[in-house]
């Protein structure tokens, strides 16, 4: 048994004092984290309780601020949250079992870890991301779930979050308090791509603590969806999700988000075909067209070419039905 340290934070500055300690935790539902520990892939020193802190969704400015220790389940019912933000609410609903939502908070929603085997497998597989230098057993093994999008010779893992993908279709941004203070950060840019340092998954530094979670104003955003692609109904990761929000006006497109998931180490906000479909007329051709524009910079592993077309019909198929423009 490998001891550790325990605290049950009253207040933000208590839960950063104990989070400064070398190899610390913060500790929500423990829905990854506690898994984690069992494989040992993580061994905290220190794991320290939060769950205690900023648990209250409000509105301030116009935005809806949701604490970082809110449970997933409390923002997919929240009233505000399923008329302005639709899409939140499916994708939270999409993820995991109730009795895992009914546990895990926002801040460990954006924070778990990726769900390849191999990263799991302390004992058996070599993994650039738990050990870096190792390798990555993941490359020339079984890699259906794995990255088409953003990937390096380092890492082809994705994110598994489905909450983490409408968050960055909606513009959120993520406070972080320290020692030092707070800061924001774009939900965007929170999750890094792996390039060589496949370790180093966001931009927190040590010790920061997740507070809170910022949607703004997005009067489209009412009229958006999120679908995941799996393998069976319920309780599986994505192969493909599609965040979707589309504003049409004398039938073309006016504005648009998408964000695809299961495809990448982070949620991929496709800028591309965004970009491509505004202004255009609001058909299933433009809809395929942006989709494609957005896949060509796919690179697919032996086993999830499929997840190429399977994206591009998924964007399309959201498109379709957010607009009513289908074939
Ligand atoms: Fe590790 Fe990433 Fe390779 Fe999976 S894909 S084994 S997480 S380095």
């Amino acid at each position: 048994m490998t001891p550790l340290a325990f605290a049950r934070a009253a207040d933000a500055a208590e839960a950063i004092r104990h989070g400064a300690a070398a190899r610390a935790k913060y500790l929500g539902g423990g829905t990854n984290l506690v898994d984690l520990m069992r494989e040992t892939v993580e061994r905290p020193s220190a794991v320290v309780d939060v769950t205690n802190l900023s648990c209250d969704i409000t509105e301030r400015d116009g935005s809806l601020v949701i604490g970082g220790a809110v449970r997933n389940t409390a923002v997919a019912e929240h009233p505000l949250v399923r008329t302005r933000y639709p899409m939140l609410s499916r994708a939270i609903l999409a993820g995991a079992s109730a009795q895992i939502r009914n546990m895990a908070t926002v801040a460990g929603n954006i924070l778990q870890r990726t769900r390849c085997a191999y990263f799991y497998d302390n004992e058996g597989s070599r993994c650039n991301k738990r050990s870096p230098g190792e390798g990555c057993d993941a490359l020339e093994g079984f890699n259906r779930m794995h990255a088409i999008l953003g990937a390096s010779p380092s890492c082809v893992a994705t994110h598994p979050s489905d909450m983490c993908v409408a968050l960055a279709a909606l513009d959120a941004t993520v406070t972080v308090q320290n020692a030092d203070g707070d800061r924001t950060i774009p939900l965007e840019g929170f999750h890094q791509l792996p390039g060589e340092h496949p370790d180093i998954e966001t931009v927190l530094r040590p010790g920061d603590l997740i507070t809170a979670v910022s949607i703004p104003a997005l009067p489209f955003a009412a009229n958006s969806t999120y679908r995941k692609v799996r393998d069976r109904a319920s309780y599986a990761f994505a192969l493909v999700s599609v965040a979707g929000a589309i504003e049409v006006e004398n039938g073309s497109v006016k504005d648009v988000r998408l964000v695809l998931g299961g495809v990448a180490a982070k949620p991929w906000r496709a800028f591309q075909a965004e970009a491509a479909l505004r202004g255009q007329p609001a058909t299933p051709q433009s809809f395929r067209k942006a989709a494609e524009a957005e896949l060509s910079a796919a690179v697919p592993l032996q086993h999830n070419a499929f997840k190429i077309e399977l994206a591009a019909r998924t964007i399309a198929a959201v498109l379709g039905e957010l607009s009513g423009a289908t074939e």
